[in-house]
């Protein structure tokens, strides 16, 4: 156990929240977490007030993006006290991204310590209504000041609360989605599995196009051949074809291992769906929503958990899935992981760390 050093803030800001317009990501709770690696070591850390950095000119994460991060939510548990969605998984999987980009690891239990001790602290941020919570933002950069490329040999582990609203105000809203073909995201060999700064730099132009062309999102395709699926940038995809549950494999190391598609996987298969990780290119798709097969496609992630997609659009055709509407395996994987988050419903894996208050 760390020896976690506490700074309180003097006058909160929680009275200028907007709390019946919370969106995603606007709203910052009190304290931060923070711990410095110098000399090789990482400090047991502190909490101290939110405030603004102290960031040279010659920052080296500014100019070269030494950068990683993560994201899971805390949310009321109708039992009481608090739940905290599998943040061992969030621990592990930025050690994993660490090491792509030459950042130093971070002990897990000193994680997932931090966590809780900062969540308990500021509580009174999380949402107290059905579909809410408080989304919890680990990362780290390097925080060097040189300009010639290295990794950095000081860095900072920080993380910031929010609070969140639900993703969508009525039910689960099907989006629109554009296979990108101009663009690449992530090739082999790349930094596809890695939550950092540099997949979504990659995305931004693609993204900004197909905003102004109505579409939510785009469907990254294999930056090699443009022909087998990848995924959708902040969420991985899934596809249900004659009541098989197809999704891309991560053997390629060209997507993000995320753990709500790991928590939709193993829920599939706890209710013995055929479930296939393997390649899937757009052409079987297309080919399966000719025939009719293809009844359901779905993004998950933390920020949403499920994301049905209602038009899929591929070069000059739109294929409709499921007449725009969510379908039943989408509707019971949301279901199911939000009830074990929200306590509601038995949680068979241990996926929740609860902090009793
Ligand atoms: C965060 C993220 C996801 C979703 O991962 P979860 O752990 O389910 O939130 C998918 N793809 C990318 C590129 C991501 O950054």
């Amino acid at each position: 156990m760390a020896n976690i050093n506490t700074i309180l803030e003097k006058s909160t800001k929680i009275n200028s929240v907007d709390w019946d317009n919370l969106r995603f990501g606007v709203f910052f709770s009190d304290h931060i977490f923070m711990s410095d690696y110098e000399d090789g070591k990482w400090d047991e850390g502190n909490i101290i007030p939110y405030d603004s950095l102290d960031l040279e000119p010659a920052n080296c994460t500014l100019h070269y993006g030494q950068t990683i991060f993560e994201g899971l939510k805390a949310f009321p548990s109708v039992k009481g006290g608090i739940n905290i969605f599998r943040p061992e998984m969030n621990a592990k999987r930025m050690n994993k991204s660490a090491e792509l980009i030459c950042i130093p690891q971070y002990d897990v239990d000193n994680f997932i310590q931090a966590l809780r001790e900062l969540v308990k602290l500021d509580q009174d941020w999380i949402p107290k209504k059905r579909g809410e919570s408080l989304y919890i933002r680990p990362f780290v950069f390097g925080s060097g000041n040189f300009l010639g490329v290295s990794a950095s040999k000081s860095y900072k582990f920080i993380i910031i609360l929010s609070p969140v609203a639900s993703y969508y105000a009525e039910g689960l809203n099907p989006v629109k989605i554009i296979v990108e073909t101009e663009h690449v995201r992530a090739v082999k060999g790349g930094l596809g599995s890695a939550k950092t700064a540099a997949n979504y730099a990659a995305s931004m132009l693609a993204g900004e196009k197909a905003h102004q062309k109505g579409y939510s999102q785009v469907l990254w395709l294999d930056g090699v051949e443009r022909k087998y699926i990848d995924e959708v940038g902040a969420m991985n995809i899934m596809f249900v074809i004659n009541d098989e549950l197809i999704t891309p494999s991560l053997d390629k190391g060209t997507i993000l291992a995320g753990i709500t598609r790991d928590s939709v996987l193993t829920l599939a298969r706890d209710w013995g769906m055929k479930v296939s990780e393997r390649e899937i290119s757009i052409d079987e798709v297309r080919e399966a929503h000719k025939k009719g097969t293809l009844t359901e496609v779905f993004g998950t992630g933390t920020a949403a958990v499920i994301s049905p997609v209602g038009l899929l659009n591929y070069k000059t055709e739109n294929m409709i899935i499921n007449d725009m509407k969510i379908g039943k395996y989408a509707q019971k994987f949301y279901d199911t992981i939000t009830g074990i988050q929200y306590g509601e419903i038995e949680d068979p894996h241990n996926w929740i760390e609860h902090i009793k208050l």
